[in-house]
């Protein structure tokens, strides 16, 4: 990993203009590269694994409300 992070320096050095940086400690990294390091592509895949899951919640929550709102409006056209 330590080997790894000297040879990242060294092609920052030679880096030009066209460069992105780890979504996670906003270290500058080549293109091709998704994260700085092992330990920010954990963080990385945690936090994705914690959008996925609220994403699902939140769709499950508007299901729930869209039948709940679906049995309202059908309730509320039998009262007529
Ligand atoms: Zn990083």
């Amino acid at each position: 990993m330590y080997v790894k992070k000297d040879r990242k320096e060294e092609t920052f050095d030679n880096m030009t203009d066209i460069h992105k940086h780890c979504p996670i400690c906003g270290t500058p990294i080549p293109l091709e590269e998704r994260v700085c390091s092992q330990k920010c592509q954990d963080v990385l895949e945690e936090q994705q694994a914690k959008i996925k899951k609220s994403r699902r919640t939140l769709t499950i929550l508007m299901i729930v409300f869209i039948v709940v709102f679906a049995f309202i409006m059908f309730f509320n056209n039998l009262m007529k």
